[in-house]
Formats: structure tokens, sequence, C-alpha cells
């Protein structure tokens, strides 16, 4: 495979930015190697700037459920440019996604839009500690919630990859005010709210983490978590900036019937285009302002192209129960491939799999929380990694992460991944 058109652009690009890449985990660094740079991508397949075809599994971390460039979303973004880009003022397609998000999410009362999975969580935040008067949050350790101070703390995937759990740059004061608890662990999260009685504003997770890689939440956590929050009046905020609009039509809080106080969303809300949401009971949401007291402004907030293409993915969505149906057999399929496959060779590495997000750890122990994660043979995923990229596949470079389906991913694709694992797991372990 040839990449060097993508190693030069490398190369020049660590010239003038920071490491080369606008997100760290682009760069490569948990897997080795160089990034391959990206020219183009259509329905399941990325095209890289030297020309190499890819079968998608990062579908930009979420949002291309459909597959790239749909054409859909395409029309709806190139009708709305052309009553230009940007205006700064209330338009008719925000009240029409924001009634279509709380009619698809029933937890969700009212909705206020944002640019970024981080801002929503950073905005609903403070409207939580608005609200409650308390200063404290509790998170769990792998779990990611944007870039936000508050969350830099034990924060998974990209930091875990770079073994900088903390952020130099995040004060010992915003720290002190994050607590963190290990994810399906109850008995730790009850410690830590009964010493810290009347401080905790809010609690927040991915109900299903994909940021440690695809990690399920045990029977009656959830449960478990929503008793504790209505005991103590701590505002229970569920994060499916990933799983929003994924997992099902309403997420995972539908999934597993599981009522949060405020919800935050991204990725696929905004079709590609940079968007985030946070919203959720009536009464917290009407803290923000100009409604309350929170403050929460956007320059380029409910920008007119990314409600073009979110509402149209979400419409689409809301239409077509029949994505649902296909993710979960496409997923369902991809791991039952999988699992013969290391029968086969007499392995069992871990496989943690729901619907369409799954991440095969390098691993024999069950993974259920970030230490369990960690026990993963990274230098192993290193070369599965390359070995499944010299085979066309492209998947996320880092073990602390979880695979996206598309429904653009016919049989055909799902068995040449099936078939890439396995000729990979034969390459890297010589079987
Ligand atoms: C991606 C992600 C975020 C951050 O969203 P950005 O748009 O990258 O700022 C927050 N929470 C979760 C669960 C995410 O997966």
């Amino acid at each position: 495979m040839n990449t060097s058109i993508s190693q030069h652009l490398f190369e020049k690009a660590q010239n003038f930015i920071p490491g080369g890449v606008n997100s760290p985990v682009r760069a490569f660094r948990a897997v080795g190697g160089s990034p391959i740079f990206i020219k183009s991508a259509k329905g399941p397949y990325v095209y890289d700037e030297d020309g190499n075809e890819y079968i998608e599994l990062i579908n930009s971390w979420g949002p291309m459920i459909l597959g790239h460039a749909h054409e859909l979303i395409q029309k709806a973004v190139s009708d709305a440019i052309q009553h230009s880009f940007s205006f700064g003022a209330p338009t008719r397609r925000e009240v029409e996604i924001a009634e279509l998000i709380v009619s698809m999410v029933p937890s969700i009362e009212k909705v206020r839009m944002v640019n970024s999975g981080t801002e929503a969580t950073m905005s609903a935040i403070r409207v939580a500690r608005g609200f409650t008067g308390r200063d404290k949050i509790i998170k769990f350790e792998g779990c990611y919630h944007g870039h936000g101070d508050s969350f830099l703390i034990a924060a998974g995937s990209g930091a875990a990859t770079f073994g900088t759990p903390d952020s130099p740059g995040v004060t010992r004061g915003v720290a002190n005010d994050t607590l963190t608890a290990p994810f399906n662990d109850l008995g730790a999260v009850q410690q830590l709210v009964d010493a810290n009685k009347n401080h905790i504003a809010a609690l927040i997770l991915e109900p299903v983490v994909g940021n440690m890689g695809c990690v399920l939440p045990k029977e009656g956590f959830l449960e478990g978590l929503r008793k504790i929050c209505d005991e103590e009046g701590i505002v229970l905020i569920l994060d499916e900036v990933m799983t929003g609009f994924r997992l099902a039509k309403g997420g995972a809080q539908e999934r597993f019937g599981v009522t949060p106080d405020l919800t935050t969303l991204g990725k696929i809300i905004g079709g590609g285009m940079p968007v985030g949401a946070y919203g959720g009971k009536a009464e917290i949401m009407n803290w923000v302002s100009p409604a309350g007291p929170v403050y929460q402004a956007g320059t380029l907030s409910g920008n007119p192209i990314a409600m073009a293409a979110g509402l149209t993915m979400l419409n689409y969505l809301n239409d077509h129960p029949e994505v649902y149906t296909q993710l979960e057999s496409s997923g369902a399929k991809l791991a039952a491939g999988f699992r013969a496959s290391q029968e086969k060779l007499g392995l069992n590495y871990t496989l943690n799999q729901i619907g369409s997000m799954y991440t095969l750890f390098f691993t024999n122990q069950q993974v259920t929380d970030f230490p369990s994660a960690k026990t993963s043979d990274l230098i192993l995923f290193g070369k599965y990694f390359h070995a499944m990229l010299n085979r066309g596949i492209y998947m996320g470079p880092s073990q602390f992460e979880s695979m996206f389906l598309s429904t653009a991913l016919t049989d055909e694709h799902l068995n040449k991944i099936i078939e890439a694992n396995e000729d990979s797991l034969k390459e890297i372990l010589s079987l």
C-alpha cells in the first residue's frame, strides 16, 4: 500500500499544526506509523490522498450513521447554502429540530443547540450547578465528555492513549470539584455521595461507554445511579454524544429504560456538521439564559447549514426504524463472525458489542471498566490496526475506541471485515 502523499502531508503538517493534527487521536501515536490523509468518502468507503480505498469503521466517530455523503443530506446542505451561511438570528429550522429532538428523546422537554459535544457537556454541567447551587460533579474513569477542564480527569481514549489523565492547564480548583468513580461500581458512587453530602450537583456518564473502547453498563447500574441521584437531589446527565440516535432512535436511555434529567448530544445530530445540543427537564433548562440566569451563548449556534444537515438526518432516522434493525443485525453478524474466527484460532480476546458499536480488546479479561480495559495488549493492538489497514479496513487508531457501523455496510462488506479480522489475527500472532 503506497501512502507517500499522506506521509508527505503529515511531515508538512507538523511544521504548522501541533503534532500535525487538529485532534490528537488522528496522529496514530497509539498505533505507530503515519496517519492517512482522507481525500473523499462515499457510502461505506473512504479514499486517501494516495488513492487507496478503505471500508469505514470510524465514520467520523459516529455521525456518518447512513454512510458518507448521503444524497438527502447533501441536497439539504446544498439547498441551505443558497440562502447564506449564518445569520446569528433565529431561524425556522432551529424550531423544527428542537421539536423533533423533543419528540424522539422523551426525557428532553427543552433543548439548546451548541457547536460541539464539548460545549454541550460544559454547558450541561453549568446548568446543573446553577440549578442545584452545588459545585462538585461525579464522572467515571475512562468516560470522555469532551475537552472541558472539569472533564479532563481520568478521561478515557485520547488522554488514556497518551498517559496524561490530568492535563496540564487544568487548575487544581477545577480538578478538586471533579470526583471520579470506576464505571459499573455503584458502591463507589454511593461512597462518594455519602462523603460529599449536599455538594454534588451532577453525575455525568456515557450510558454505554465508547471512549475506553466499547463498555456496557452492568445490569442495574444505570437504574442504581438514577436512584442515588433521586435520593440526593443530584442531576443525572447522560452523555449521549456517541450513543444518541445510534443505539436506538431515543438513544441508550430508550434502550436501557433509564430517564436522565439532562442529556448531551452531538455527532449524529449534525449529520457531519459541527453541532452539539443539551436538553432535558424544562424545570432545569429554564435556568438557561435568557429564560434564566445561567449564561450560555454561541455566535454560530443553530447555524443554518448545520441545522439543515442535522434536521434531515434526524427526520430520516425518525421515519426509518429499519435503520436500527439493520444496524442491530450488522453488529450481531460481525460479532458472530469475529467469535467464530477466535474459536477457530483458539483465541479468547474480549469482544464488547452492542448494536452498531464494538471493540475487540486484546485481553482475555472481561472489560467492564477502565482498569480492565487497560489490561489489553496495546502493542498487539497496534499491529492488528496496521494489519487491518493494509487489508483496506479503516479502524479507530486506538485500543480505547469503539468502532461505528453505518447502514452503508452490506453483508459483503461485513464479510470482508470478518475475513480481514481473521487474517490479521493470524498474521500478528503468527498462527
Ligand atoms: C465525542 C464526544 C464528546 C465531545 O464531542 P466533540 O464534538 O468532540 O466536542 C463528548 N462526549 C462523548 C461521549 C463523546 O463521544
